[in-house]
């Protein structure tokens, strides 16, 4: 099982390389791989069990969090209506991702974007697109597009960042940390 201490921090060069395609079929090892950051994610969202192993909660991570420098990521994403007893999650595994088409507007997450591998308040805002379309492959070798829309969207965007070695601080002006909020809408 994969615990939080495990996933590199911001500090990790390792973070700011390019990762790189992913060749079909997949290795027993990057299989496996994908199958602890399902579980972790998926865990992680749930109170009772991060809790209990002590997880940080996040939905999404890149295989370079993990030092592996593979162009992949995973999104457990909550689908559950807010008052439901227990809680539904819908599962992306995006293999070599492209971004192949996007919405004008952008959006921006109120709060701040949070990182499994960023363990620090950051003050600013990221612009993100509202609407994207991805194509990339399942761990099958299809070809796969997925439409994405507001936070959802956001954490495609966010994750595609990290397989190109850009982690969401880096888009944040520390002189102007809300540059552009005017022009985009926050969720
Ligand atoms: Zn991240």
């Amino acid at each position: 099982m994969l615990k939080t201490k495990e996933i590199l921090d911001e500090k990790n060069k390792i973070l700011h390389t390019v990762s790189k395609e992913v060749t079909f079929p997949l290795t027993k090892k990057d299989k496996e791989l994908i199958d602890t950051m399902i579980e972790y994610l998926h865990d992680s969202q749930i109170e009772e069990l991060s809790e209990k192993y002590d997880l940080r909660p996040g939905m999404g991570l890149s295989a370079i969090q993990l030092g592996v420098p593979k162009r992949f990521f995973v999104v457990v994403y909550e689908v559950s209506e807010p008052e439901a007893e227990t809680k539904e999650f819908e599962t992306y595994v995006l293999i070599n991702p492209r971004m192949i088409s996007n919405s004008v507007e952008q959006i921006y997450v109120t709060d701040g974007e949070g990182c499994l591998s960023v363990n620090r308040p950051v003050e600013g805002i990221v612009p993100r697109y509202a609407r994207v379309t991805f194509e990339a492959y399942d761990m099958e070798g299809r070809q796969i597009h997925v439409r994405a829309r507001e936070d959802l969207a956001i954490c495609f965007q966010h994750e595609l960042d990290h397989l190109n070695g850009i982690l969401f601080t880096d888009h944040i002006d520390p002189k102007d940390p809300y540059k552009g909020r005017d022009q985009m809408r926050g969720i």
